[in-house]
């Protein structure tokens, strides 16, 4: 199964895919945490995105997709994939059809959570207090300042991908204000009765695909040709209107004569 996430920051994206890779067997894939990997480890990636991504602003799209590409191909990611977070424009959404088309993969659906954007400041905020009470650190764009600049980002550059995938016809919404469990439940719900459509289109497919075998081929018309209605010739016609016209009566005349 390959899905992508999408929603606003503080929509519950992370939240849900950590769910849904334990129940599907398959790998998140959040390029967010992929790029504060690489700013804290100090890699050439993450000199490049540090400050982009404390501003609130979007890294460059070669190097998100570039980091994409490679960890599709890591051997965790065969079963399936859930992105989160990634792709964030147009462009990306475009490279990811062509790498997904160039590695024979097929994307399975897109699940937009849809927020109302006054409560995001607020899961924000509670992420921020969470993260600190674990004594862990705060991410630097979890602030009210950053937040609305990403939300901006979000409505300008992110949002078209709704019209993009509808087009498609990959996107499926979900309402992202319910409940944590009842937002994984109703995802659960879609992707299920995705796999079943899935599993009817494949089977019908291999119906129709299926060879006929020629030793089957020929008994099929053989019995076909002996159960055909015979063609009536006029000879045969006549033989069965002679066969069914009544036997003259036997002459008993003569015998009781004898008697
Ligand atoms: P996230 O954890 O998804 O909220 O991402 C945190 C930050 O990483 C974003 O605000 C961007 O600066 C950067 N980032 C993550 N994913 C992408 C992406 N697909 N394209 C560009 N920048 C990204």
């Amino acid at each position: 199964m390959r899905l992508i996430l999408l929603g606003p920051p503080g929509s519950g994206k992370g939240t849900q895919a950590q769910r849904l890779v334990q129940k599907h067997s398959i790998v998140p894939l959040s390029t967010g945490e992929m790029l504060r990997a690489a700013v804290a480890a100090g890699t050439p990636v993450g000199l490049q995105a540090k400050d982009i991504m404390a501003n609130g602003g979007l890294v460059p799209d070669e190097i998100v997709i570039g980091i994409i590409s490679d960890r599709i191909d890591q051997p965790d990611a065969r079963n399936g994939f859930i992105l989160d977070g990634f792709p964030r424009t147009v462009p990306q959404a475009e490279a990811l059809d062509e790498l997904l088309r160039k590695k024979h993969l097929k994307l399975d659906a897109v699940v937009e959570l849809r927020v109302n954007e006054s409560a995001l400041l607020d899961r924000v905020e509670k992420r921020a207090a969470e993260t600190r009470a674990r004594g862990e650190e705060v991410r630097l764009d979890d602030t009210p300042e950053v937040l609305t600049k990403r939300l901006a980002q979000y409505r300008a550059m992110t949002e078209p991908l709704i019209h993009y995938y509808s087009e498609r016809r990959k996107l499926l919404t979900v309402d992202g204000m319910m409940t944590i469990e009842h937002v994984t439940r109703e995802i659960n719900r879609i992707l299920a009765a995705i796999g079943a459509r899935d599993k009817r289109t494949t089977v019908a497919a291999k119906k129709a695909k299926k060879p006929v075998k020629p030793a089957k081929a020929a008994k099929k018309a053989s019995t076909a040709a002996r159960k055909a209605p015979k063609p009536v010739s006029k000879a045969r016609t006549a033989g069965k209107a002679k066969k069914a016209a009544p036997k003259p009566a036997k002459k008993v005349t003569k015998r009781r004569a004898k008697r």
